[in-house]
């Protein structure tokens, strides 16, 4: 590749870094999106779990305009679902109404990166940004000269370090596999000493489940592969595929998500519900806004602030009850299973769907 020049520079292919790149081109900037992976999507370390359109507006009633947002072909909604089962650690189960559907990690990021194309954007994959260097980035194909660069390179941006932006703190790891069977249309969350810390899931796709669970290291004794090959026995999974992990940003967003020309999208900032580790509707949401101010940079000189100022306005208030909620849930829930069980049934049906959604669990 020879030394390149591009309006704005996206470090990341993934949901995150393909709608920001996908907005921006829209407007008119050059973009281009490097990704270290030869092949975007893969492999799948995700859930591959969507909320429907209603349930992401209730949570994030700021987030504008969804349904262009998540206007995906239909081929990449594979499964409706239509409830949430929370499973105690006896197995005694809670039925919440929740409505959604499954995908295919891979191809949807394949798409949404497609879409960004579709503008104009260019991909170059196989191509890892290292750090900025007088100003430009180096990546391992060469440097890069760009007016704004986008971070959206998951959970431990190495942009993020080099904008001198803050890090996600106590990110916690968790592991996921296919598991083919027939299940039902209910995304199933375990919980107890079965995911310390967190929780087991079992999501029903077509013909196959996606099978994972998440853990916080301060609650374990044991590694993770141990602690899915144990949920996996217990289950009777018929696990088809190779174990994937990734680490999951638990404390919100962070404090600031741009500086100088920089910007950070999606996992690198922290915009993540920590509750339950949901990251793909704010990645879609926080990408279009990211992409649409940076190329309003470029062409008229917004300041790229008022990116940080729209992502508070959408995210601020839910994304600090879901932290504060799991800190809630650190404290009193997790460490035994007797302790989990017991709060579980306190909180009943209507305050877990609480918990879920970003709302306070007590008034
Ligand atoms: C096991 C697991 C299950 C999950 N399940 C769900 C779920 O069911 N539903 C949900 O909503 N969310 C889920 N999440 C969270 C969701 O996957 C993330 O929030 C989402 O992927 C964030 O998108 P992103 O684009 O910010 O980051 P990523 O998807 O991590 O994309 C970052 C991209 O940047 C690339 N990259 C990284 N570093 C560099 C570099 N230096 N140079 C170039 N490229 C680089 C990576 O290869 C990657 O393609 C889950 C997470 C995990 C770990």
């Amino acid at each position: 590749m020879p030394d390149l020049r591009t309006d704005i520079l996206v470090i990341g292919a993934g949901p995150a870094g393909a709608t920001a790149a996908r907005y921006a081109a829209a407007k008119g900037a050059k973009v281009t999106v490097i990704e270290r992976r030869s092949e975007v999507g893969v492999p799948v370390r995700c859930g591959e779990m969507m909320p429907s359109n209603e349930e992401i507006a209730n949570m994030f009633r700021n987030a504008g305009d969804l349904a262009s947002l998540f206007d995906l072909p239909k081929d990449l909604r594979l499964r409706e679902i239509i409830g949430i089962k929370l499973i105690d650690p006896k197995g005694k189960e809670k039925v919440l109404d929740f409505t959604g559907y499954t995908t295919d990690r891979d191809r949807f990021d394949k798409y949404l990166i497609s879409q960004a194309e579709k503008e104009g954007a260019e991909l170059i994959t196989g191509c890892l940004f290292k750090k900025i260097e007088n100003g430009k980035a180096a990546t391992t194909l060469g440097e890069i000269e760009y007016k704004v660069i986008i971070g959206a390179d998951g959970p431990g941006s190495k942009v993020a370090k080099a904008l001198g932006l803050p890090k996600n703190k106590d990110p916690y790891p968790a592991v996921t596999a296919q598991a083919a069977g027939d299940f039902e249309p209910y995304v199933k969350m375990f919980f107890g000493g079965i995911a310390p810390g967190a929780y087991g899931w079992i999501i029903p796709k077509k013909g196959q489940a996606n099978v994972g669970i998440g853990f916080s290291p301060k609650f374990a004794d044991g590694t993770l592969s141990e602690y899915f090959e144990r949920f996996r026995a217990k289950h009777d999974l018929n696990v088809t595929t190779r174990l994937e992990g990734k680490f999951v940003p638990s404390e919100g967003m962070l404090s600031r998500v741009t500086e100088g020309n920089g910007m950070l999208v999606g996992d690198s900032a922290g915009q993540v519900i920590s509750v339950n580790g949901g990251g793909l509707p704010l990645a879609l949401i926080a990408g279009r806004v990211c992409g649409e101010v940076a190329a309003d940079n470029v062409t008229n000189g917004r300041s790229l602030t008022e990116y940080q100022d729209e992502c508070v306005r959408i995210f601020r208030k839910p994304l600090r009850t879901a932290a504060n909620n799991k800190k809630l849930a650190d404290m009193l829930a997790f460490g035994s299973d007797r302790r989990t069980e017991i709060c579980m049934g306190i909180l009943g049906v209507r305050r877990m769907g609480n918990l879920i959604r970003c709302k306070r669990i007590f008034p």
